[in-house]
């Protein structure tokens, strides 16, 4: 999927730099970009995950920016990235034993550990709590990024608040331009989902959001992992149940028009789909379906969004936020997708699916 060209053209204010992740190539981008967060402003960054909005993750003021320019609440804490394993001293109380367990086996990598915060870390930063979320991110250009603005980066997902993640710089000019210092196109993310997070403060580690390190892999590395109840719990918390990511309680990734997930047998969801996307039809509403490689030609609606094939879910993943800004580019009033429970990454794909239906799920 690549960039949308006109927002990429003129008009645009934020200024968007190309990085290779070659250092030597990357210098004069990296030593420009360093200098914009040293001075307290806000660049977009690639990650392996999706884009994340960057600041500098010891500056109040800075994390306030990015709370600002997300329209995120403050409530919701970010994510510190650091580039150097040394550094996770600094910005924790003590390194809990599992966390150097996961940092030997999936740092740099997609995971992101919760720990008691060290002073040095402002609440502004945490949303007010006395734990930080951290994460050392495998992509070269993020790497080149942290260190040469300091090394301690809070960067949320580079969305505005309730959209879908990042994963070009085009959807970060779409959603920033004019709102941040820079944008750095490191081209399409790797894998497309946001880290996997994981509590390290309780007696026993606790997932709070699934990712592309899935909560089995965790066990076969901790043994005892829990999962929070919130990751499964219907938009409005109904239940009672409070999310211990404070993010997990928001309405996330929603497209504009009213997504509804069908579950069920290829053949039954085909039909259930096909017969609601007639009626509306007839009724002069515009829908689309986000369906499998392996089912798109087997329905009758005009919009047919082709997500990837059933057996590779990396490619589901990957394609997942760009097919919902997609379909807010075309103004469709209804959407309906099948579910895909994929082995590995299902658990992650579903959660964000789930949460971008408002957990509105027909099964069939
Ligand atoms: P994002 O950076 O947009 O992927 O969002 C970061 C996620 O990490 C949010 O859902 C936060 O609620 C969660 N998070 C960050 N810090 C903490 C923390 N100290 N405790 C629990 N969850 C956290
Ligand atoms: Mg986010």
């Amino acid at each position: 999927m690549g960039y949308d060209h006109d927002l990429l053209s003129s008009g645009r204010v934020t200024r968007v730099v190309k990085a290779c992740g070659d250092p030597v190539k990357d210098a004069g981008v990296m030593e420009e970009a360093g200098e914009i967060i040293k001075k307290g402003g806000l660049v977009a960054i690639p990650t392996e995950t999706v884009y994340g909005l960057a600041g500098n993750a010891l500056d109040p003021n800075a994390s306030r920016k990015i709370y600002e320019a997300k329209g995120r609440p403050s409530d919701n804490p970010l994510i510190v990235h650091i580039a150097r394993m040394e550094d996770l001293d600094h910005i924790v109380k003590k390194v809990p034993k599992a966390a150097v367990k996961l940092a030997e086996k999936y740092w740099p990598g997609p995971l992101t550990m919760i720990m008691e915060k060290a002073d040095v870390v402002p609440y502004e930063t945490t949303g007010g709590l006395d734990t930080v979320a951290v994460r050392f991110p495998a992509d070269p250009v993020a790497q080149e990024f942290i260190l040469a603005a300091g090394g301690y980066i809070a960067a949320p997902s580079a969305n505005r608040s309730g959209r879908p993640s990042c994963t070009t710089a085009g959807h970060c000019i779409e959603d920033l331009d004019g709102r941040i210092d820079m944008i750095i196109d490191g081209g399409e993310v790797c894998i497309g989902l946001e880290s996997t997070i994981v509590d390290l403060t309780g007696d026993v580690p606790c997932l709070l959001r699934p990712g592309y390190i899935s909560l089995e892999s965790l066990r076969d590395t901790l043994g005892q992992v829990t999962a929070d109840p919130a990751i499964s719990a219907g938009a409005d918390m109904a239940e009672g149940i409070h999310p211990k990511a404070p993010g997990m309680k928001y309405r996330h990734y929603a497209p504009k028009g009213e997504l509804t997930l069908v579950r069920g047998n290829a053949a039954d969801v085909i039909r259930k789909i096909n017969s609601l996307t007639q009626e509306l039809k007839k009724n002069g509403k515009k829908a689309a379906v986000i369906s499998s490689t392996d089912n798109a030609g087997r329905y009758s609606c005009d919009n047919v969004m082709d997500i990837g094939s059933s057996e590779d879910e990396d490619e589901i993943a990957h394609r997942l936020f760009a097919v919902l800004r997609k379909l807010d580019d075309m103004e469709v009033e209804y959407i309906y997708s099948e579910c895909f429970e994929t082995p590995k990454l299902g658990q992650a794909i579903m959660n964000r699916l789930e949460k971008a239906a408002g957990h509105r799920i027909i099964t069939v």
